[in-house]
């Protein structure tokens, strides 16, 4: 008799495991407590794959031999806790794409910056002319990819909640971007947890394994000072020479197989965080064996996902960048140090607790106007009154746009990088970002005529 394998969650990961597991013979179960998308739903139907919604029927799920867990559902949901009971094994959908594939792993997990690396390592690894496949967080799940045939390589980005269920997963190259204090809910408020979680990846990684981590975050070298890793280590740094990857002020360094040194001029990245992000994928990349030639051409036509510092147009001189994902004030330091230019700054929402003296400085220098986009601006208008000299607000996108073209000058950047979430206004960070670029585009052909 075939192996009963249960999946939790209808979602890209359940529904890639689902897929997986009906090509490898598992009498497949599917039970999501929720709604299944209508994308999911028709993958489920069209391979014969069993499943429920909207609720979990215990006689279907506690029978499991194997178990998968969607990342979104914590241990401590009752199903969960059923099945531990039962002793039934519970996995995480990478770790049961892993257990499939012959190729070698490349896998990004961090606080920030995951999206980012992660698209410019597969960028580099396809333009040096590798077979590549992209998974993980970012567009299909690892299973799905892994159903419709193997690569040598794969790109993966990773959360903390994934490596949780991680068990033999072992990536040939583990990249540890940054910890900061996140999704403690989850980890019953202990940042130890957390810490623990991220370091997950590198559980089952071996002396032949490279470990590349960025050595400025003090959490993560507090951490490596307490545990013995075997992989060979890799720190990518702003400030030290001795890292085999550092910035020296002025370019990005390299001493690996090869010396070598890359501009960020001659990358289509700004801003100090992404210097730390091409760091960590060039480096990862050179280990995996490319060429110095290929990385420096593929720097130059990476594109990087939407809402993330992204240029959206020019009009009459004024460059309009769209950088709605930055939804707390961390993110808008990095955006804020990303320009040299006098900015209009678009900045409102809802607010999750921002501490604006984080950013008190560097609008001071180099903001001249801020346009708040939000439905209660109180909180920025009090806090940059004595600070910014104009200060505007409106809830419509469209005139948001004409606002800050009357407020710039030739030259100047036009930033939307709001350091809040967006669903007073908005469906999400991603709507805020696209009807952003919808209304520039709009103006650019007003103003072409
Ligand atoms: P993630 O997938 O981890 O959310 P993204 O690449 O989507 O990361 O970037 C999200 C935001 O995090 C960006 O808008 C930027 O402000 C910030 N960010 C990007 N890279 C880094 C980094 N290396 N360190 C700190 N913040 C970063």
């Amino acid at each position: 008799m075939s192996k009963r394998l249960v999946i939790l969650g209808g979602g890209e990961s359940g529904t890639g495991a689902a897929l997986l597991a009906k090509v490898k013979g598992f009498d497949v179960f599917v039970s999501d407590q929720g709604s299944i998308k209508e994308k999911y739903r028709d993958d489920l139907v069209r391979n014969k794959i069993e499943f429920e919604e909207q609720q979990h029927t215990e006689e279907k799920i506690l029978n499991a031999d194997l178990a998968i867990k969607s990342p979104g559902i914590p241990d401590k949901a009752e199903i969960v806790k059923k099945l531990k009971a039962k002793g039934v094994e519970i996995i995480d959908e990478i770790e049961f794409g892993f257990r499939y594939i012959n190729g070698k792993v490349i896998a990004i997990t961090g606080t920030n910056g995951k999206t980012t690396t992660t698209l410019l390592t597969y960028h580099l690894m396809k333009s040096a002319g590798f077979s590549v496949s992209l998974a993980g967080n970012v567009g299909e799940s690892l299973a799905r990819k892994v159903a419709n045939g193997d690569a040598d390589w794969y790109v993966l980005e990773i959360s903390s909640f994934q490596l949780d269920g991680t068990k033999t997963f072992k990536p040939e190259i583990g990249l540890l971007m940054n910890i900061t204090p996140d999704h403690l809910d989850r980890y019953e408020y202990q940042l130890q947890n957390y810490i623990n979680s991220k370091f997950r990846l590198i559980q089952n990684m071996d002396s032949g394994s490279r470990f590349i981590y960025y050595s400025d975050d003090e959490i993560i070298t507090r951490e490596l000072a307490s545990r013995s890793i075997p992989a060979a280590k890799i720190p990518v740094s702003l400030k030290s020479s001795h890292a085999p990857a550092f910035y020296d002020g002025s370019l990005m360094q390299f001493n690996l197989s090869e010396k070598f040194s890359i501009a960020q001029a001659d990358t289509t990245l700004k801003g100090p965080h992404n210097l730390i992000n091409t760091m960590a994928a060039v480096s990862a990349v050179h280990l995996a064996g490319a060429k110095l030639e290929s990385i420096r051409e593929g720097l130059k036509t990476f594109k990087n996902a939407p809402h993330r510092l992204e240029p959206v147009g020019t009009v009459n001189g004024v460059d309009f960048v769209n950088d709605s994902k930055a939804t707390n004030v961390d993110s808008v330091v990095y955006a804020l140090g990303s320009y040299n230019q006098p900015l209009v700054w678009i900045a409102g929402g809802i607010d999750k607790g921002n501490d604006y003296n984080l950013i008190k400085d560097q609008v001071k220098e180099k903001v001249k106007a801020l346009i708040c986009l939000g439905t209660d601006n109180k909180k920025l208008k009090d806090f940059f009154g004595g600070i910014i000299p104009v200060i505007r607000e409106t809830q419509s996108v469209e005139e948001l746009v004409q606002i800050a073209l009357q407020e710039a000058q030739k030259g100047d950047v036009v930033l939307l990088s709001p350091a809040c979430a967006s669903f007073d206004l908005f469906k999400n960070y991603e709507d805020r970002g696209d009807q952003f670029r919808k209304a520039v585009a709009k103006l650019k052909l007003e103003h072409s005529i």
